[in-house]
């Protein structure tokens, strides 16, 4: 089954098949909200990371 349409990523209003996004503030705002996204899981991951290093020199010591 092929859909005739897409639905725009950052919104969901129906659009061409061939488009992304309905407009190109939907764009920006998409990208700047996945950079927003990305950066947030960096920051977790250090965070873990950080939690995973202080478990390992603490389980060390004793
Ligand atoms: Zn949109």
């Amino acid at each position: 089954m092929v859909e005739k349409h897409r639905h725009c990523i950052n919104c969901g209003i129906s659009i061409p098949p061939n488009e992304y996004f309905c407009s190109k503030k939907c764009e920006i705002e998409f990208n700047s909200r996945r950079r927003k996204a990305m950066m947030f899981q960096w920051i977790l991951f250090g965070l873990l990371f950080f939690v995973f290093m202080i478990l390992l020199f603490a389980s060390a010591k004793s």
